[in-house]
Parts: C-alpha cells; structure tokens; sequence
C-alpha cells in the first residue's frame, strides 16, 4: 500500500491487512511461510553483494527471513515505530534489549512489580554480568530520578503491570528519561498495541510478549521490541544475531494470523473482563478486585489518559487468603487452571504459587502482593458463561 494511504489507515485495518505486502510468486492473499533456514543465491557476485547489503535480499534466517519481516512491518505499524524485532520469545526480546544497551558496570532502573521472568532476568542474572537493576516502588514515576546515575543506560517500565495491574504514567516517567538522556523501554504486553502505544506517550522502545495477545491462541512463543531504526538495526545485527533467540517462520506466521483478529479480540476481552470484575466487586466473598477500568483502582485515572479500554486481565483476592483460593480454582468448570495470559480462552492462576513462586514472602509481602491473591485473564467466552462459572465456584468455598 502507498505511503500516505498508510498513515491514514486505523488499527483495526493494519491487524487486517498490515502494509499490503504482497509475495511476488503467487500474491497469495495469506502471506506465505518462507519455512527455509537459508536462501540460494544466483551467483558469488550476487552472493558477496547481498551480504554487503549493496542489494536487497536473504541469507540465512537467523539473519532475516520473509515472514519474520511481514510481521516485523506489522508490529512497527501498530506502535507507531519506525522499525521492530522479532524474537523466539518476550525473554529473548527483554535480553536482546538489556544487551543492546547496557554493558558490564553499567546500570537499569526499573520497577519491582514485573513479570516474573523479567523480575529474575532483573534481580538474578543480569548481575552475573554485572549490569545492576534498580527497582523504584509505584508510583514509578516518581521514584525512578533518585535511582539514576551517570552508567543508568535504559528505564525499564511494564504498565499495566502483572499481576497487581499496577498502572505507570508512561508520559511521566518518559519527561524523566528525557531529561537524563536516557532510553525509556515500555512492556505492552497486557494492553497490546490496540490499547496502548507507549511511543506516542513519548516512550523510545516498546516490548511485547507476542505469546500473549499479539498471537492470542496460545500456540506460540515470540516475542517483539519496536523503536527507532537505529535501536533495531543495533538490536538485530549487534546483539540478536549473536544471541540467536530468533522466532521460527512458522511462529511467525501464526502471529501474523492471530493480529488479524486482534482489535476484535480486545474489545470481548475488555468487556467481559469489565463484566466480571464488577460482579466480583460486588461479590460477599471478595475482598479487593484489582481492574484498571474499576474508578476505585489506583491507577484508574492514569489508565483513562494512557489506554483505549482496560484490558481483558484483573485479579482479585478473596476474604478466605490463599485455601479460599486454591479451593475456588479446583471448582471451575469454564475456565482453564493454566499460566500465561491474552488466550481466547480464560486462563486463571494463583500467581504466589506459580509465576511469582521466586519472590521470597517478604518480597511479597513488601511489594503489595499478596498470597490469596488471584489472577484472571478474562477470554472471550459468553460473558454469562463466565459469570455463571465464577459464581457457582465462589458458592463452594
Ligand atoms: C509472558 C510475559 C513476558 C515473557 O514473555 P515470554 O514470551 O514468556 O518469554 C514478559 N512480560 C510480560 C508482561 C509477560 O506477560
């Protein structure tokens, strides 16, 4: 598609249609799935331009590779970015970024409430190479100045954040990194690009767990980094190439086919996660629901500022602790006990049990999460069903 046709496109169109690449063969109206390691090249002359990137063209899939790129336009489309990466995985996407930018002594602030994986990339392995995170208490955007120093080489923000959904002021923390130079990195993961775009916040790199709702059917790993073109080629010939997490064609493909659906995808999981999580609120048995859509969350009013709608995930805690809650998962029949998150199908888990198994109790204690505390990622089932489902479940504790 032309240039300025587009710009003026919506979201809802580009997770259709993306830039209306089409393969020279066949024009296949479904992208096809270069499933190839490697790719032939017409002569050693061709062969040594090619590398030299005097000429467009492929050489090896750990390099690049057709489908990769496809969604590569796609993921850069949506956020609004110049350029993305796509990686085997959130993890690799997160690695490639910390190494990107920092090296041996140098420094990361970040926030203590993260994904798990990213927690101990944070707190447990990044120190074996001597890059030291620092974790600044919510509200983030006022705690991250006094952490910098002259070797912080990148902010690292997850906004909402798992699994209090906890909010960060994006455009806050953002007016900070400017001021010290400093690159602010954003994980979308729980809004996706169709509820949230970091870059537009004034935010220079975002970071998606594609295995979550970019792909949607669980099914697949990846992971994507959206930002400038000079972050990107960096990330990708410096950093990824040597790494190696790079994503399967086949991984790739099933992304590119999950975000045709996903504007309205969120939009059932943004209801039906609002359905459930005022019928909770209004539960006898419950005790704090956490929904950035709810006006008594925290970060309601910096959710309404930063985000379309509020996403398909909550979590709650009943007024029973944690035997409440071991014993309400066992009795759902709709809902799937299950990790990850943003499947079509609801998912529910027990996050001091599982995901956050690696925070020791005062740490869970310190950062506000507690041990009943469980989590929803609301699907896009009937929303009855669901309601139903919960409610026969909270009748047997
Ligand atoms: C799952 C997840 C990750 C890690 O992604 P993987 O694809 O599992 O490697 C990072 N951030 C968030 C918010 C996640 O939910």
């Amino acid at each position: 598609m032309k240039e300025e046709i587009l710009k003026s496109l919506k979201k809802d169109t580009i997770c259709v249609h993306g830039s209306g690449k089409r393969d020279p063969l066949a024009r296949a109206v479904s992208f096809p799935i270069y499933q190839s390691s490697t790719f032939a090249f017409e002569s050693t002359r061709d062969a040594l331009e090619v590398f030299d990137e005097r000429k467009p063209g492929y050489v090896y899939t750990r390099w690049g590779n057709p489908t990769i790129e496809y969604l590569e336009e796609m993921m850069a489309l949506l956020e609004g970015g110049q350029s993305a990466l796509i990686t085997s995985s959130g993890m690799a996407a997160l690695s490639t970024l910390v190494f990107t930018l920092a090296k041996t002594g140098d420094n990361i602030v970040t926030q203590p409430i993260l994904y798990g994986g990213s927690y101990s990339f944070f707190k447990g392995f990044a120190p074996r190479v001597g890059i030291e995170a620092r974790f600044a208490q919510d509200p983030v955007h006022e705690n991250i100045e006094k952490l910098i120093d002259e070797r912080t080489k990148l902010i690292y923000i997850e906004t909402p954040a798992n699994p209090t959904l906890m909010i960060v002021d994006i455009a806050e923390c953002a007016k900070v990194a400017k001021k010290y130079g400093i690159p602010l990195a954003v994980d979308n993961t729980f809004a996706t690009s169709y509820l949230q775009n970091p870059l537009s916040f004034g935010a220079d790199i975002v970071l998606h767990s594609a295995t979550k709702y970019i792909n949607g059917h669980a099914d697949t790993v990846g992971g994507v980094l959206v930002g400038s073109k000079e972050f990107i080629e960096k990330a990708k010939k410096e950093v990824l190439r040597e790494l190696g997490g790079v994503i399967d064609p086949f991984g790739a493909w099933l992304m590119i086919r999950g975000l045709k659906t996903l504007a309205v995808r969120m939009e059932r999981h943004c209801a039906n996660a609002k359905a459930l999580a005022e019928f909770l609120n209004s539960h006898k048995k419950v005790d704090k629901v956490y929904y950035p859509g709810l006006p008594s969350h925290k970060g309601h009013e910096i959710a309404k500022k930063q985000m379309r709608d509020f996403g398909g995930m909550l979590s709650f805690e009943l007024k029973g602790g944690r035997e409440a809650g071991e014993k309400l998962m066992d009795q759902l029949k709709v809902m799937i006990l299950a990790v990850s998150l943003g499947d079509v199908g609801t998912l529910i888990t027990h996050p001091a049990s599982s995901t956050h198994r690696q925070y020791s109790k005062e740490e869970l204690k310190a950062f506000g999460l507690s041990e009943g505390l469980v989590r929803v990622s609301v699907g896009i089932e009937n929303t009855e069903d669901l309601i139903r489902d919960m409610e026969q479940a909270l009748e047997k504790i």
